[in-house]
């Protein structure tokens, strides 16, 4: 094996644009740091809406070629973040975007909704003996906002965290290896009620506003463990990551819509919740570095 560098961060995400919008400054940071930032997005996004009408053509009920034109954008919001090890969970395509929750694309075959979780979790398992990451990043249980592509990314990544510690699987996947800190994208209450305000206050191209309950991984201040401060430079980089995702996504200053056209703040400052791992932080305080306290070089 090539050596690694010292420190190595994975991420794992169910659709092309969810890496910018909730890890962009951290992955811009680690990146320029010198870590290795290995980027899993579990789909295509083929079923999100399309914001530009000049590309409305790609979508889903249409032309249906939304998918590949999204690993163009997620390309080139990983030029801005600095990030060079993306990939798709068993190849592009490999699995299908489910659609939100309820809709009849859940049941097709090929979704990745309906993939048996030791089905998906075994392209992963490779992917963490490979790169062998001290910190793995990912959603709650409820996959942040309860979609279903996000839901099953956390059981797949879960999962795989722990088959690739287990030396009697599948040792043809390459050498156990044990993520020492598991982290789950959080958003406390009370900084996204003071962001939302500033937005009110500010105003934007937006002809509306999100309600607070459309940010994912909304918790309580005393759930986060760990906070990443938003550098100016590595806040520019992801909001620049996000604009790239053209598709999906639409930015104005430091604020941004999705397909709905209600603004929400872009959080330069992003939040994690330690679920796995020992904190490297003094007791009662939280983190600002995902690997604090890792000593595995
Ligand atoms: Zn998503």
């Amino acid at each position: 094996m090539t050596e690694l560098p010292a420190r190595r961060l994975l991420l794992v995400h169910a659709h092309p644009d969810d890496e910018s919008i909730n890890n962009g400054a951290t992955m811009a940071r680690y990146a320029a740091e010198g870590a290795l930032v290995t980027l899993v997005t579990c789909t295509l996004g083929e079923e999100g809406e399309v914001i530009p009408p000049g590309l409305a053509h790609l979508a889903p009920d249409r032309e249906d070629r939304l998918g590949p034109h999204r690993a163009g954008e997620l390309a080139a919001a990983m030029a801005e973040l600095g990030v060079t090890d993306h990939r798709f969970l068993g190849g592009p395509g490999r699995f299908r975007d489910s659609g939100m929750m309820g809709v009849e694309q859940n049941e097709r075959p090929g979704a990745f909704w309906n993939a048996p979780v030791d089905e998906a979790a075994p392209y992963l398992v490779e992917i963490v003996r490979e790169t062998r990451p001290q910190v793995l990043v990912t959603y709650d249980p409820d996959g942040g906002y309860g979609h279903p592509d996000h839901i099953q990314a956390h059981r797949v990544a879960m999962r795989a965290a722990d088959l690739a510690a287990d030396p009697a699987y599948r040792p043809d996947l390459g050498p156990a290896h044990t993520i020492a800190k598991i982290y789950w994208n959080r958003v406390p209450r009370p900084f996204l009620e003071a962001a939302f305000a500033r937005l009110r206050a500010e105003g934007s191209a937006f002809p509306a506003v999100a309600d607070l309950s459309d940010v994912p991984g909304v918790v309580d201040e005393d759930r986060v463990t760990t906070e990443i401060a938003g550098d100016p430079a590595y806040a520019a980089r992801k909001t620049a990551a996000m604009a790239a995702h053209a598709t999906q996504v639409a930015v104005d200053g430091p604020f941004f819509a999705l397909s709905n056209d209600l603004g929400q703040p872009i959080l330069a400052t992003e939040y994690y919740e330690l679920v796995r791992g020992v904190s490297g932080a003094p007791a009662g305080e939280r983190e600002t570095d995902l690997f604090a306290g890792v000593s595995d070089r």
